[in-house]
């Protein structure tokens, strides 16, 4: 950019020089020309021969006038595309990071002392699943298609694109009620399917609010805080729009907290985990699903609900799942005949990586594939890109079972089990929990059951908590039990010696059979 100015300025320089060369010269020669009516005819031919000179020199400084208005021309187109390219985003045609931020420092500066300003923060939802499933053009076309939307929905906003799929815009705005209000009314325009390569795509954004002066009038703190805010409308569900609150701030130290804890945690093993049996029909254990425990020193037992979320919004959760697998591996070998289930969580799916790591803790563990399940929650089904249903599919190709977790919790139906490689299905609690209750639920199960059956998966009913549960479960067509009327989940050493007793038990009578 420097050198474009530089060059543009010694180009200017020089234009300007060359005129006045020119007519210095031609004036000196019809200075010299005029003279001629009255000089001495002696003076002549050197006055002819001067305005001779001069004659050539104009001619060549023209061309070289008309060379260099040439390069100038040039010159100014390349400067104006790069001066295009350093304020406005080539994607999107809205403002660069560095130019938005800058517009909007000058706005905050000139904004009088009554005046309010909405500054909001976007994210898109989904883009890298978009653009797994329908490739980049898709996702550039959601992209321009967000800015366009902005620009229309807040005329003369500033607007920004910060990057990837981030945006921020700026815009007058009364009070926070307002600028909320106005956040929801874009979400649900947002929402509108638009066509593009013959589909219709359906898009979604979060959003954060922070209103200036109310809570800040500095840039860097209120683009801070329009981003907390953003996070919190995410991990509220996403498609949504939060407003900033000094609340959100404790949380957020609360997290970083949590954070550093349980990296701690881990390097620390202080982790542990816990086995819950998963019977059959005749009450034999066939498997145990592992479920990670963390007893902290400083804050007690912490729910696996608060750690994982926290693991999982930081690329901590690839550690933590590696960690699980290969200790739950490692307790097997103790459980020679048992399959072992494992949770996988959705952002581990979303690494390519993944499948490496289970290859590889399974050759270090020893442990057969085939008696290793990884479960998935439901709202991985939701999010199934191609990619993830690819290393499923390689997982399985590996031996592995794949089962789905707290199913029918996510509306997905069975529409999902038709293209998602799964071998079995474990029927959410809050279904079993009706059990009995009434004919409607009992009849609900049945229906999971049987469907899950004529695709040839197992059927878990988890969640069960007393005998008549279980006998409904069994009536319904489940396979398969888990529950604390069965066994509530404990240590290693619990299981282990649960498992050698029902072995035991197990062989007495196949002798005396
Ligand atoms: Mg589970």
């Amino acid at each position: 950019m420097d050198r474009v100015i530089s060059l543009w300025n010694d180009g200017r320089d020089l234009l300007h020089g060359a005129p006045r060369t020119v007519l210095s010269l031609a004036g000196a020669w019809a200075l010299a020309a005029s003279l001629g009516a009255t000089v001495q005819p002696w003076l002549l031919a050197p006055i002819g021969l001067a305005g001779a000179v001069a004659l050539v020199v104009l001619a060549r400084l023209a061309r070289r006038l008309r060379a260099l208005e040439g390069d100038l021309s040039q010159l100014t187109a390349d400067q104006e595309a790069l001066i295009h390219r350093h304020v406005l985003d080539d994607i999107t045609g809205v403002m660069t990071r560095r130019a938005f931020l800058e517009a909007v420092s000058a706005r905050l500066s000139a904004r009088s002392s009554d005046e309010a300003l909405a500054f909001f923060a976007l994210d898109m939802d989904h883009l890298k699943p978009l653009n797994d499933s329908f490739g980049h053009r898709a996702g550039d076309f959601a992209l321009s298609y967000i800015a366009q939307c902005i620009d229309q929905s807040f005329p003369g906003a500033l607007i920004g694109r910060l990057g990837g799929d981030e945006f921020a815009f700026v815009l007058p705005c009364a009070n926070e009620r307002v600028a909320l209000r106005l956040g929801r009314d874009f979400c649900c325009e947002l929402n509108r399917p638009v066509m593009t390569g013959g589909r219709p795509l359906t898009l979604s954004a979060s959003l954060g609010v922070v209103m200036v002066p109310e809570r800040t009038v500095y840039l860097s703190e209120a683009m801070q805080f329009a981003d907390i805010a953003l996070y919190a409308a995410k991990r509220a569900g996403r498609n949504q729009i939060a407003a900033f609150d000094e609340e959100m701030m404790r949380d957020l130290k609360q997290r970083r907290l949590i954070e550093r804890e349980l990296r701690a945690a881990i390097l620390l093993n202080e982790l542990d985990i816990h086995y819950q049996p998963i019977t059959g029909h005749d009450g034999r254990t066939i498997s145990v699903e592992a479920l990670l425990r963390w007893q902290s020193p400083s804050r007690g037992n912490i729910s696996p609900a608060v750690f994982i979320p926290i693991a999982e919004s930081t690329a901590l959760i690839d550690q933590l799942g590696e960690w699980v697998l290969r200790r739950a591996l490692s307790d097997a070998r103790e459980l020679p005949d048992l399959n072992i289930s494992v949770n996988v969580s959705a952002s581990q799916l979303r690494r390519d990586d993944v499948v490496d790591m289970v290859a590889r803790v399974l050759r270090e563990t020893g442990h057969p594939p085939r008696q290793l399940t990884l479960e998935l929650t439901e709202s991985v089904a939701i999010q199934a890109t191609p990619d993830i249903c690819r290393r499923l599919q390689a997982l399985r190709d590996m031996g592995i079972l794949v089962s789905l977790d707290d199913f029918g919790t996510g509306f997905s139906g069975f529409d999902y089990l038709r293209h998602l490689p799964v071998d079995s299905i474990k029927i959410d609690r809050s279904y079993i929990a009706k059990l009995g209750e009434s004919d409607t639920d009992n009849v609900l199960v049945s229906a999971l059951a049987s469907v899950a059956g004529a695709m040839r998966l197992s059927v878990v009913a988890e969640g069960i908590e007393n005998e008549s549960q279980l006998l409904l479960a069994k009536a319904a067509g489940c396979t398969l039990f888990q529950g604390y009327f069965m066994a509530r989940p404990m240590p290693k050493a619990a299981i282990v010696q649960r498992y050698r007793t029902e072995h035991a038990r197990n062989q007495q009578e196949t002798v005396s059979a």
